[in-house]
C-alpha cells in the first residue's frame, strides 16, 4: 500500500509538471506571438432571425502556434490578464477587426468582447475610442461585449468607460446573460442595448422545459426594457424556431457558421442568406 501510494505521489507530481511546464511555455510564446502579430480575430456572424440574414461578426481570437497548436482563448487570455499582456493583445486584435471590419458592408456591427479585468482599467474606454480614430471605423457599428462580473466587481470603473463609449455612440451588450448573480436593478443602471443569452439555455432548450421558461423570461424582460437579444450557440432548426417563435431577435451558433477567418468572408457573404 506505501509503494502504490508514493508512486501515485510521484504520478501527480509528474502531471503537475507537464502542466506547470505548459504554462510556462504558452506564457513565453504568448510574448513572442503578440509580438509577432500572431494572435488574429476570426468572426462569428450574428444573424437577424427576422429573414436570417447576417448583420454582422463576432471578433474572437485566435492563436495557433507553430509548437504549441492551437490555444483557445480561454486559456491565453486569462494568462495574458496574469502577464500584463492583456492590453497590447487587446488593442492589437481591435485594431486588426476595425481594419477588417472596414472592407465589409457599412452597415454591419463589429462585436468586440472586453473582460472582466480589462474592465478594471479606468483607460480602456479611451484606448478603444482611440483606436476607433486611427482606423476610421463607424462607433455606432461597434458593439462591446461585457459579461455580468465585468460589471458589478468593478462598478465605477465600468460605469465611466460605458459611459465614455455610449456617449461616442458604441453599443454595449451584456455578454453569457443568465450565468451571473447581478440582481436586474444592478444589470439595468448600467443603459444596455443587448443581452446574450448564454450557450447553456440554448443548447437544453429541446430536452429541458426549464431552459425554455428561463429563455422565455428573458426575453420578455429585454422586450419590455427595449433590449435586443442574441442566442448563442444555436446549433439546430429546432432550437432556432424556438427562439424565434419567442421574439429572440439575434442568433448565433454553429447552425449558422463557427468563427472563421477574415479572408473568408466574402465567400460566406455570398451564400446568403441561410434558409
Ligand atoms: P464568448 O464571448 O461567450 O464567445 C462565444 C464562444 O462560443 C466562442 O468560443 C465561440 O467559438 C463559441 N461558440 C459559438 N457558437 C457555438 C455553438 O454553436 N456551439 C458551441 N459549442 N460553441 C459555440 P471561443 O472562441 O473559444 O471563445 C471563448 C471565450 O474567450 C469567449 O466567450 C470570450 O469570453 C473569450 N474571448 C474570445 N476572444 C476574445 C478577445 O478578443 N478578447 C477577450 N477579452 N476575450 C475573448
Ligand atoms: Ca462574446
Ligand atoms: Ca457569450
Ligand atoms: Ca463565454
Amino acid at each position: 500500500a506505501k509503494a502504490a501510494g508514493r508512486s501515485s505521489v510521484r504520478f501527480f507530481e509528474s502531471e503537475m509538471d507537464t502542466h506547470v511546464e505548459r504554462r510556462i511555455q504558452i506564457e513565453r510564446d504568448l510574448r513572442s506571438a503578440i509580438a509577432s502579430n500572431g494572435i488574429v480575430p476570426y468572426y462569428q456572424p450574428l444573424v437577424s432571425l427576422d429573414g436570417n440574414r447576417i448583420i454582422g461578426f463576432e471578433a474572437l481570437a485566435r492563436w495557433e502556434d507553430s509548437d504549441l497548436g492551437f490555444i483557445p482563448p480561454d486559456v491565453f487570455i486569462p494568462i495574458a490578464e496574469e502577464t500584463c499582456l492583456i492590453n497590447g493583445l487587446s488593442d492589437q486584435l481591435f485594431r486588426r477587426a476595425c481594419l477588417d471590419a472596414n472592407t465589409w458592408p457599412t452597415t454591419f456591427v463589429l462585436a468586440f468582447n472586453v473582460s472582466p479585468v480589462q474592465l478594471r482599467d479606468p483607460t480602456l474606454g479611451l484606448r478603444l475610442l482611440s483606436i476607433l480614430g486611427q482606423t476610421g471605423f463607424n462607433p455606432r457599428h461597434l458593439e462591446i461585449e461585457i459579461t455580468e462580473s465585468g460589471l458589478v466587481e468593478n462598478i465605477e470603473v465600468a460605469q465611466t468607460v460605458i459611459d465614455q463609449l455610449r456617449q461616442a455612440g458604441v453599443r454595449i451588450a451584456l455578454d453569457d446573460f443568465g450565468t451571473g448573480y447581478a440582481t436586474l436593478s444592478q444589470l439595468l443602471s448600467f443603459h444596455l442595448d443587448k443581452i446574450k443569452i448564454d450557450r447553456s439555455f440554448v443548447s437544453r432548450l429541446d430536452q429541458s422545459e426549464e431552459s425554455q421558461v428561463i429563455v422565455r423570461a428573458i426575453l420578455g424582460l429585454a422586450k419590455g426594457f427595449g433590449l435586443t437579444t442574441t442566442a448563442e450557440g444555436v446549433e439546430d432548426a429546432g432550437q432556432l424556431a424556438y427562439l424565434k417563435a419567442n421574439g429572440c431577435t439575434e442568433g448565433q451558433g454553429y447552425l449558422f457558421s463557427k468563427a472563421i477567418p477574415a479572408a473568408d468572408i466574402p465567400t460566406l457573404l455570398h451564400r446568403l442568406p441561410y434558409d
